[in-house]
């Protein structure tokens, strides 16, 4: 217990991170939300999009069909049930298009994509590994795999699922050494996404929705 180190309140029943975990944490990527206070302007959602209907996966697949939007964001309830809620949906809403097979790639690469906008503006910890259960070399596994490679402080690595395990580690070891894991992970916010898209049609997905662009 490192008493001299507190600051307001009683924080006395929560371990202190190790200094290994401070400096792992101050550079790796950060849920915009939570940087808001510092001046950090929340990632304009630009694929999830709001709907009072609350859209089962199916609705998702047809909604998004006709306006490139993915109707995954939640109004009811406590703001952590909210998230919750939401990236199940979006778990559900990429195994529907698994399900749609060769015709849900477009679909699946879009669920990707607002994935992404969820976790750079809520955070990663929403979506647990077995979010990838049953996806045998599936984008989002390793898209997933790149998102917890970011975020996981070293001694917390234990995956048991196999395959799982391969994709983080080879994400790991490709990391460019000379960037800090929050500039990696926003240069794919802006421009790498495409790295876990099918491309099933030869072409990106937001090609076709000129407001998803
Ligand atoms: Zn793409």
């Amino acid at each position: 217990m490192q008493e001299g180190n507190m600051m307001d309140g009683d924080f006395s029943c929560m371990p202190l991170p190790s200094p290994g975990e401070v400096n792992f944490e101050a550079q790796a990527p950060q849920a915009r939300k939570r940087q808001s206070s510092n001046g950090v302007l929340p990632y304009a959602p630009v694929i999830r999009a709001t709907t009072l209907a609350n859209p089962n996966a199916i609705e998702l697949y047809t909604y998004w069909k006709y306006t490139g939007k993915i109707y995954s964001v939640q109004t009811e309830g406590r703001e952590s049930l909210r998230e919750a809620r939401e990236a199940r949906k979006l778990v559900d809403a990429y195994k529907y298009g698994l399900e749609r097979g060769s015709g849900g790639a477009d679909f699946r690469d879009a669920v990707m994509d607002a994935m992404a906008e969820f976790i750079d503006h809520r955070g990663f910890w929403f979506f647990p590994t077995d979010s990838t259960e049953g996806h045998p070399n599936t984008k989002m596994l390793h898209f997933m795999a790149f998102v917890y490679a970011l975020n996981i402080y070293p001694p917390e690595h234990r995956f048991e699922e196999d395959e799982f395990r391969a994709a983080f580690l080879n994400e790991l070891e490709n990391f460019p050494k000379d960037k800090t894991y929050r500039e990696l992970w926003d240069g794919f916010m802006q421009d790498g996404r495409c790295r876990f898209h099918e491309h099933r049609t030869g072409r990106c997905w937001r090609a076709i929705y000129d407001n998803a662009a």
